[in-house]
């Protein structure tokens, strides 16, 4: 005990012994914020400064509205209000998913779940992609390897279809609904980034809501199939490099 007083003090003592005291009046300072001065936007810093990885800054600056931002930030930092997350907090109900029979998690009811596969197939087979991102930090290399030209446009596409999926879960998991076909989550996702494209320029806003429309035409086909049964077919995973 004595020797980690000694030891602390020694501490101590080493930061003190070289420090120059002035006859200055002693004033008050915020340590971290700019000249010492309290902002709200340094305490806001403080406390996102571990959202600074590419795909955080993606979700701030991506034109979409507020709420789904903070939608996407928490599916980022796996905090969505799922069964796997609710378990860990002593909630007892059932972990299956609510569209498949496996157990609910973030990554599963986004990527891995057979309905989501479906979207995504949909959503590749309009760009022309040839697989599907399998979480949800490598959808951005995904969009940016099949959709070169329309970087502005990626998160918007990432968090209408990450959202429309949410939503629908919902309306089954608290609604009763009943999905017959995922195709119906292409179209929820294509409505919703025709309306967020409001949010761009005008010459933008076109050239978005022509690409939506391209989307919507080939879900539409699919869901208007009877063989639709046949799911279209699902495409292999991303295999790329793991985005950290
Ligand atoms: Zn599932």
């Amino acid at each position: 005990m004595l020797i980690k007083l000694q030891n602390i003090w020694d501490m101590i003592w080493s930061k003190v012994e070289t420090f120059q005291l002035s006859e200055a009046e002693d004033k008050i300072g915020w340590k971290i914020g700019k000249k010492n001065m309290f902002t709200v936007k340094s305490v806001y810093n403080a406390l996102t400064s571990s959202d600074v990885g590419l795909y955080h800054k993606k979700i701030w600056k991506g034109k979409i509205p507020a709420k789904i931002k903070i939608f996407l930030w928490l599916v980022l930092n796996n905090a969505i209000l799922i069964k796997d997350y609710l378990i860990k907090r002593k909630w007892t109900g059932s972990p299956t998913c609510h569209f498949c029979d496996e157990e609910e998690n973030i990554s599963h009811l986004l990527f891995q779940c057979s309905t989501a596969k479906v979207v995504w197939a949909v959503v590749a087979y309009a760009i022309g992609a040839n697989n599907v991102p399998r979480n949800i930090q490598q959808c951005w290399d995904w969009c940016e390897k099949w959709l070169p030209n329309g970087q502005k446009f990626h998160t918007l596409g990432i968090a209408a279809i990450c959202w429309a999926i949410w939503r629908i879960r919902n309306d089954v998991c608290f609604e009763g609904r009943k999905i017959t076909n995922p195709i119906s989550i292409v179209c929820l996702a294509c409505s919703l980034m025709c309306y967020w494209a409001g949010l761009f320029l005008e010459v933008d806003k076109e050239a978005l809501v022509r690409g939506v429309n391209l989307m919507m035409e080939i879900a539409v086909k699919l869901l208007n199939k009877k063989s639709v049964k046949r799911k279209p077919p699902l495409l292999e995973d991303d295999q790329g490099e793991q985005p950290e």
